[in-house]
């Protein structure tokens, strides 16, 4: 069976078969061995037989081929690219986000911070991801970062970030004399909603649908609730959202309550801001009461499960969250910028919960691949063109060389990818019908020159790093 869509029948040529075993992520879930899919201009415009469609299509350019799985583009729902030099030493740095994380991000000019965007599009691009998400703490990286993913040709969702509170909780000492507190400054929120409303028309524009803006409120520690509502409300015009870091760690937990009385979900929910809308990065530490109240408002969940462990908080409850219909989509948060990784990890970790109740069905294999893909697509309101290879989709497509004993035979390559495959198996990868990689190398970006730089930039952020740290780390490892 094949299927057409307009766009072929207008016989306008097709530029590419991408042959091989096809897993489409679509609402049967199909799998097409011997399988093509043909891709005219950056649109997906058949998907059938291999042998049959290369008669009709003799002039397309032929990628894939034998033992290769043809895959939707992988996509990454939450990431800091300003973070991902300092990436191997944040676990040791503990506690680590307000000391090494952002800090690091915060000292890059915007010729660094197109250094590092680079970087983690090259990582992210040769593991197989065509669709990435930015959450920025510092304005004056937002362009650079958008002007380097235009350039370098992957698919970006940008959630732009400000912070219009000031807060403090009070620790178990200071209690005996002082108070948690919260001050909100609206004077920032007015200008920075001004510079948002203009920042979605321009990328909207000059993004040419491979931009998507967003809006990063960085939490309820951060953000006031006026921000929250106005933010919710100004996603809701362009059809995006709202991303916060929430439910993290026990000390926000503990401002939220002894400020508002309400747990930091629970709070958005009581003031109007827990809408369909609504991305919850981490959401770590959720109640039963919270995963409900995000279920029934249609929130998501953007899910780093590296991060679980790297901040030392606690394993998000994605199987709970999923079985009450809460769609949660993977993050590679910089850690590990590899979405095949980040299945298997998610996978052994959210199994590793389920089998002790003898569930067999509690997190599948299924269920990770999902989460990377078609579910992260839903999660980023951009389902309509990506997360499935279906005809009329935008061309978002990575191929697996499966060339291998590790990943062939396989009578499931869904089962096979999420325990056995790793980023670099990526042969070639399109983002809306251009090549973005080829025969395992980088297209749009020269990755020895890049090295150069990076290396450089790295000595130098985590030269002002060092400093920052309150003990010499225990180490095991000796550079010379
Ligand atoms: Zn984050």
């Amino acid at each position: 069976m094949t299927m057409t869509s307009d766009i072929e029948e207008n016989s306008e040529p097709v530029t590419f078969l991408v042959e091989g075993t096809v897993v489409t992520m679509d609402a049967e879930r199909r799998v097409i061995s011997n399988g093509a899919v043909a891709v005219v201009g950056d649109r997906i415009a058949e998907i059938g037989d291999a042998a049959e469609m290369r008669i009709r299509h003799p002039g397309a350019r032929r990628i894939g081929g034998d033992r290769r799985y043809v895959i939707p583009g992988l996509i990454d729902c939450h990431n800091h690219v300003g973070q991902v030099l300092c990436r191997e030493s944040v676990a040791e740095d503990f506690p680590n986000i307000y000391r090494i994380y952002i800090p690091a991000e915060a000292i890059q000019s915007q010729d660094d911070i197109r250094i590092s965007a680079q970087v983690a599009f090259a990582q992210l691009m040769r593991a197989g991801v065509t669709t990435m998400t930015e959450t920025t703490c510092t304005v004056s990286h937002e362009e650079p970062i958008l002007e380097t993913a235009m350039e370098t040709g992957i698919r970006i969702a940008m959630a732009r970030g400000m912070w219009d509170r000031e807060s403090r909780l009070a620790g178990n000492y200071e209690q005996i004399t002082e108070k948690s507190w919260y001050s909100d400054d609206p004077k920032i929120l007015a200008d920075d909603l001004a510079y948002t409303k203009e920042f979605f028309a321009k990328w909207f524009e000059k993004g040419e649908g491979r931009v998507r803006p967003w809006v990063h409120n960085l939490g309820v520690p951060s953000c006031s609730d006026e921000r929250f509502l106005a933010t919710d409300e100004l996603a809701a015009e362009w059809g995006t959202g709202v991303m916060t870091h929430i439910n993290r760690d026990r000390e926000e937990i503990e401002l939220s309550v002894s400020l508002f009385g309400h747990r930091p979900i629970e709070h958005l929910a009581s003031i109007g801001a827990l809408t369909e809308r609504l991305v919850a990065i981490h959401a770590m530490l959720t109640t039963d009461r919270e995963i409900q109240l995000m279920a029934e408002a249609g929130a998501g969940v953007a899910h780093a499960p590296v991060v679980c462990t790297d901040i030392m908080s606690a394993v998000t409850r994605v199987p709970m969250m999923r079985a009450m219909g809460v769609t949660v989509g993977l993050g590679a948060d910089t850690v590990i910028n590899d979405v095949l990784k980040l299945m298997r990890i998610a996978y052994i970790m959210h199994n590793q919960a389920a089998m002790p109740l003898f569930d067999p069905y509690g997190f599948s294999m299924s269920d990770a691949f999902e989460m990377g893909t078609i579910d992260a697509a839903k999660l980023l309101k951009w389902d309509s063109e990506i997360g499935s290879l279906e005809v009329g989709k935008a061309a978002d497509i990575t191929v697996i060389d499966a060339n291998n004993v590790r990943l062939s035979p396989s009578t499931n390559p869904v089962a096979t990818l999420v325990r056995y495959g790793v980023g670099t198996d990526a042969e070639s990868v399109l983002v809306a019908g251009e090549l973005t990689v080829h025969e395992g190398e980088l297209v749009t970006i020269d990755e020895a020159a890049l090295l150069l730089e990076a290396e450089e930039l790295g000595a130098r952020v985590m030269s002002q790093m060092v400093p920052r740290r309150y003990v010499e780390l225990g180490t095991n490892v000796n550079v010379l």
